[in-house]
């Protein structure tokens, strides 16, 4: 199925609400969207006449929509945030460019791919390769990477604002996982894996890991195993948006999962799960939790030590391990 880029932009109204309204309405599988990955936002500086900052992002999506459809799907939530156009990169609630459609090359009077100026946007290109780093330019034969790296990144700031709450947002059940799951989480799974690690895992190493951890007898096990935590996430339409699993054995813990589904990421979301697993070890009177973290993810990392994860060590090459000490 093809997969497309496409950078998101907003520099009027509550410009993170938009945004994020705007990728969970591009993951819709029965109409043919389905999202492989989103980057992290960016406040970054305007181009065009003088107007507010703007937050940019990029995702990865699978469609089955043909190049101008996608474009039209785009174009109806631009209009759904009334979308004004009145000068040439003039400030706008919502932007949403196509910026590659596979490795199309199209040039009509509605649509041109890839997205003609991207090659040249610090703010397009520093969130596309969180998602995309590999997708090759048709045209001028670099990766999303080797174009990074001959565009000035000044003005880019990573946007860390977390006044996205959960209530804000509609009602999340946390709850025990239970057999009935089983379908949905190992879905999950697959989609998390494809948005943190694209492009740098292999197909039979994403699918290998999702067809042993999330196999139901693997499931099931787990939920039976003394000692071992389930939680999941959902949100109001019954859809599974994350879960965490740990394991407790005498007075320590081991974190085997905490993965939040990538258009769910920074709602605070897997914070809640971790507090779920906190609770829980607190109960069992455990003092230490560690956990593995492959060193491609970045973000995972990222996010383990904001939440107080200490790294130890190196498990090997590829996998760091961590530690957190509750009461150090
Ligand atoms: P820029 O294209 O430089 O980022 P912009 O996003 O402000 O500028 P818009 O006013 O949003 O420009 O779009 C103008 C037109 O661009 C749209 O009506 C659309 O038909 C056309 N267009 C051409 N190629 C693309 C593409 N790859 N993605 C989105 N729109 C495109
Ligand atoms: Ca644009
Ligand atoms: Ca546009």
């Amino acid at each position: 199925m093809p997969q497309v880029g496409i950078s998101l932009g907003s520099n009027l109204g509550e410009r993170l609400s938009i945004l994020s309204a705007a990728v969970r309405s591009l993951h819709r599988p029965q109409a043919g969207l389905k999202l492989l990955g989103i980057s992290a936002w960016y406040e970054t500086e305007p181009i065009g006449p003088p107007q507010p900052n703007y937050i940019n992002g990029c995702i990865l999506l699978e469609t089955t929509l043909p190049p101008e459809r996608l474009l039209h799907a785009l174009q109806r939530r631009e209009n759904y945030w009334q979308r004004q156009r009145r000068e040439r990169w003039g400030p706008r609630t919502l932007d949403l460019d196509i910026l590659f459609y596979d490795e199309a090359v199209a040039s009509t009077e509605e649509l041109t791919l890839p997205h003609p100026r991207m090659a040249e946007r610090g703010f397009v290109l520093v969130p596309l390769v969180e998602v995309a780093p590999n997708w090759r330019h048709p045209l001028d034969g670099r990766t999303a990477q080797q174009l990074l790296s001959s565009v000035t990144i000044q003005g880019i700031q990573l946007w860390q604002d977390r006044r996205m709450l959960l209530h804000e947002i509609g009602p999340i059940d946390l709850r025990p996982l239970v057999p009935a799951d089983f379908g949905k989480l190992h879905t999950l799974a697959l989609r998390c894996w494809l948005a943190t690690y694209q492009g740098l895992l292999s197909e039979s190493y994403i699918q290998d890991f999702v067809e042993h951890a999330y196999h139901p007898i693997t499931l099931e096990q787990a939920l039976t195993r003394a000692g071992s935590a389930f939680w999941v996430a959902q949100d109001s339409t019954g859809e599974l948006i994350g879960f965490a699993q740990v394991i407790i054995e005498q007075r320590s813990a081991l974190l085997v999962r905490l993965y939040v589904a990538p258009e769910w990421q920074g709602h605070r979301l897997g914070w809640n799960l971790w507090q779920m697993v906190l609770a829980k070890m607190c109960r069992a009177k455990v003092t230490t939790c560690t956990l593995t973290v492959l060193q491609t993810n970045r973000r995972a990392i990222q996010y383990y030590e904001r939440i107080g994860f200490k790294q130890i060590g190196l498990a090997d090459g590829e996998r760091y391990e961590y530690k957190y000490t509750i009461n150090p």
